[in-house]
């Protein structure tokens, strides 16, 4: 589902796959495991609650709170897309710059903005001299 050509069993280590071996942007890889299984609860919900139910008069549901939906500060119900942080905002170690290592990393370089070094996920391999 992740990547037909992976031959990863657990989403997470696809999505590792993905994101090291295959270069994937940390914002463009698929769902985390936390984010699959509130997708699933959500799934499930639908179809028992709301799908295997439809003919009933007037049905009672369970709190929609446990399968994955949340209120908003308008009391509407809404997805609960993860109990995870975004990794791209949590995770400062994981910016990654596109610099070409012959030209060195300067000006609109990622890394440099965050004021971190370059490493091996780096186009320039972490090997770039900055001055
Ligand atoms: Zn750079
Ligand atoms: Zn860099």
């Amino acid at each position: 589902m992740y990547d037909k050509t992976s031959e990863s069993l657990k989403v997470n280590e696809a999505r590792k796959d993905l994101f090291t071996r295959k270069g994937r942007a940390i914002d463009n890889i698929p769902p985390t495991e936390a984010a699959l299984l509130e997708h699933s609860k959500r799934a499930c919900y639908m179809a028992s609650q709301c799908w295997d139910r439809c003919l009933e008069p007037s049905p009672s549901f369970s709190d929609p709170g446990a399968w994955g939906w949340e209120r908003n500060k308008s009391k509407m119900w809404v997805p609960f897309w993860t109990s995870l942080q975004e990794a791209s905002a949590c995770c400062n170690e994981l910016i990654k710059c596109g610099c070409k290592a012959q030209n060195g990393c300067r000006g609109r370089c990622k890394c440099l903005k965050a004021m971190l070094s370059c490493t091996a996920l780096c186009k320039c391999g972490g090997e770039c001299d900055r001055d």
